[in-house]
């Protein structure tokens, strides 16, 4: 038995090894790449993921005691145990912040939600810019919403999960990465309104289009928590303030050039970024939706400039792996995700995966740095109950 059920299966008989006990069920949350729309979500802007098929899996079963003991496969291999009620942000420490974190996030709410016994797996990395923070609190979201019977709406429960990343992990993450863990569908991207959270299903057929989209692991390992994040979103907060804007979300292509002079130097081509980039997604969603998923490959490399020269969150490593992909074949690429490391998405041709992969590990070997991990990206399921 291979595929979705023997993976229920197993988490199921890891979690009774564990806990000596019978989960009440099994959940499942996808990693992601963002298409394009990168640092937009927290500028009340637009984005375009897609959930890979890359997951994290959990049993869990509710506990009367008020403990809420966590396991994980890729933990130290102990049980976290915490008490619920004491649940408080800087309490916690390591990766158990992060489930913990919907659980304090969901009381904060108002929710009456008590223990549980949980253990995970996963097989989205950590830390290459593929979201496995919000796989892991999307999976724990979903497991409490159905155990404690809370029927929150999707986009409710992302926003528990950011909150959760937000206040209890301490990085200041957009919402963008746990709608896409909760929201996503196969087989599509999902076009994604940070405002409103109003998300559309667009398309993306790529098998169809003899496409392939690569995903290459720089292995630089980013750290979101540190200040180089918050440093970027106070720079956008200080430009919308000047410009007398919500957020930079409201600021059109056609008035970028006259705000641009206004600004400060360097507040500048953070604006110009956040603008170009929401424009991006615009015409990303266009190309999408008339079956021309070939038209992405310039809009990425497009995006890839402007994290790299106006934003400023790309890495040599990142620049190499673009540069390689498009030399040898991609029609596009670029670095996903916050940046300073992570992955880069390439668009290829079908015929070319393997030459691509190949050009871009040589051109690392080349210079020195580690190779590359290489995955295929292939739009997949939201999170949901899997046994
Ligand atoms: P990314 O979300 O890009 O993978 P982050 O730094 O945001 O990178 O999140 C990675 C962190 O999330 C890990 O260092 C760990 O603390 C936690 N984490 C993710 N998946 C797991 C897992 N399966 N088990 C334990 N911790 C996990
Ligand atoms: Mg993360």
């Amino acid at each position: 038995m291979t595929g979705p059920a023997a993976e229920a299966a197993a988490v199921r008989r890891e979690f009774q090894r564990i806990h000596g006990r019978a989960p009440e069920g099994g959940w499942a949350a996808p990693g992601r790449v963002n298409l394009i729309g990168e640092h937009t979500d927290y500028n009340d802007g637009f984005a375009l993921p897609m959930a890979l098929p890359q997951t994290t899996v959990l049993a869990a079963g509710r506990r009367d005691d008020g403990l809420l003991r966590l396991h994980s496969a890729q933990g130290d291999g102990r049980v976290t145990e915490l008490a619920v009620a004491d649940l408080a942000p800087g309490r916690v420490s390591g990766w158990a912040r992060y489930p913990a974190g919907v659980v304090w996030a969901l009381r904060e709410r108002g929710l009456p939600v008590g223990g549980a016994d949980v253990h995970l797996d996963s097989t989205v990395p950590a830390g290459a810019g593929l979201s496995s923070s919000a796989a892991l609190e999307c999976a724990l979201a979903v497991a409490y919403d159905e155990l404690y019977a809370l029927r929150l709406p999707r986009p409710e429960l992302a926003r528990v999960a950011q909150h959760a990343e937000n206040a209890f992990a301490g990085v200041p993450c957009g919402v963008m990465d746990q709608m896409a863990s909760v929201c996503c569908a196969e087989g599509r991207a999902l076009y994604l309104d940070s405002r409103s959270l109003e998300v559309r299903q667009v398309p993306f057929d790529l098998t169809g289009h003899g496409l392939r989209l690569l995903v290459l692991d720089t292995r630089v390992a980013h750290d979101l928590a540190d200040g180089a994040y918050a440093a970027l979103r106070a720079g956008c907060e200080r430009a919308a303030g000047l410009l007398g804007l919500a957020a930079l979300r409201d600021l059109s292509e056609a008035d970028l050039a006259g705000a641009l002079a206004g600004l400060p130097r360097d507040l500048a081509p953070l604006v110009r970024h956040v603008v170009t980039e929401n424009a991006r997604v615009g015409r990303a969603v266009e190309r999408l939706t008339a079956g021309e998923p070939e038209a992405l490959g310039p809009l990425l490399t497009a995006g890839h400039a402007s994290l790299r020269d106006d934003y400023r969150v790309s890495c040599p490593e990142a620049d190499l792996a673009v540069e390689s992909a498009v030399a040898a074949g991609a029609l596009g690429a670029r670095m996903t995700g916050g940046g300073f490391g992570g992955s880069v998405i390439a668009l290829v041709p079908a015929a070319a995966a393997g030459s691509v992969a190949r050009a871009v590990t040589a051109a690392f070997a080349a210079v020195g740095f580690a190779p590359p991990a290489v995955l295929e990206a292939v739009p997949s399921a939201g999170a949901r109950r899997i046994g």
